[in-house]
């Protein structure tokens, strides 16, 4: 008994290893893709179900490693999010956003550019003089970007995050809560944070029409976002009998597989005609 434990300890150290070292490989190897610019941002559509018209984009972060590959966000965001690397590199993707926001203008598209934001950079305090910044610069419209957040960087200090999102919303910005429904954020508070859009999290939407559940749930978001006068996104759309529901439920902006996954910007031509097939 004594050796298996001991074995079994030492599997389980072998295994400890293995992901701290993994953990200080893409640590790394993260300080290093941001000189060599190894991110390129890929945009999903949020389309109109009713006209199959793009509203906007989400921008999400890609990782294409010289001998790794394509690292996923949820490998390494993490980790960009604990070491504080994530400010620079969430910097960089807001600028990108901005400068493609502005190259869609000059094709006369006026669409919303969504970012995602980190807990980290929301607290920054450098974060709303640096949009500030980066809006002037470009020449962008700050109304055409829209910021995500989750519900857990709200509930912290509820009172400083208001602050923060009233500066951002000074700027013209407008503000989507992330993954809707997974927090723990009670209906009462998110009255009191000045926020736009909801996106109904893909949890919600992947097993309907099967799971009654989620339906009700589902068809209850869009109904509370709509007295709360607030827009509603939903996420994960992948079959039109989940584009349907959602639209029967007055849900009509939808972002999935279903319309595109996240795509370069090259292959934006593609995506137009696709859509116009629909
Ligand atoms: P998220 O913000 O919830 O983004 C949605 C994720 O769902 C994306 O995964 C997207 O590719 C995926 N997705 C979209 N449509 C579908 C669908 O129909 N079916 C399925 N199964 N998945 C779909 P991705 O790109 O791997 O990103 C994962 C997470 O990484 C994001 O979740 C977000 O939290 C984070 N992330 C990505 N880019 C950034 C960034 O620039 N900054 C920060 N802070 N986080 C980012
Ligand atoms: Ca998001
Ligand atoms: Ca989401
Ligand atoms: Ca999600």
């Amino acid at each position: 008994a004594k050796a298996k434990g001991r074995n079994t300890y030492h599997f389980y150290s072998q295994e400890l290893n293995a992901a701290a070292n993994e953990r200080l490989f893409i640590e790394n190897e993260l300080r290093i893709a941001l000189k060599e610019k190894q991110f390129v941002v890929h945009y999903q559509p949020q389309v109109d179900s009713r006209n199959q018209k793009v509203i906007g984009y989400e921008a999400l972060l890609r990782w294409f490693h010289p001998t790794e590959g394509l690292i996923p966000p949820d490998k390494f965001i993490p980790i960009a999010e604990a070491t504080g690397l994530i400010v620079e590199l969430g910097e960089w993707v807001l600028q990108e956003s901005c400068d493609f926001a502005v190259r869609l203008s000059e094709q006369g598209l006026e669409n919303n550019i969504s970012i995602n934001l980190s807990a980290r950079q929301f607290k920054d305090s450098n974060l709303v003089p640096t949009l500030s910044k980066m809006i002037i610069r470009s020449g962008v419209s700050a109304k055409r970007l829209h910021l995500e957040l989750t519900e857990s960087m709200l509930m912290g200090n509820v009172e400083a995050a208001i602050t923060q999102l009233h500066e951002l919303k000074a700027l013209g910005i407008s503000i989507s809560i992330d993954d809707f429904g997974t927090g723990y954020s009670s209906l009462s508070y998110l009255k009191r944070f000045p926020v736009d859009i909801l996106k109904i999290d893909r949890s919600f939407v992947k097993d309907i029409p099967d799971d009654t559940n989620d339906m009700e749930i589902t068809a209850a978001i869009i109904a509370m976002a709509q007295k709360l006068k607030l827009d509603v996104v939903a996420e994960g759309v992948e079959t039109i009998e989940q584009m349907q529901f959602l639209q029967n439920n007055n849900c009509f902006i939808v972002q999935g597989y279903y319309y595109s996954p996240p795509i370069p910007e090259y292959d934006l031509p593609n995506l137009y005609e696709k859509l116009n097939e629909l």
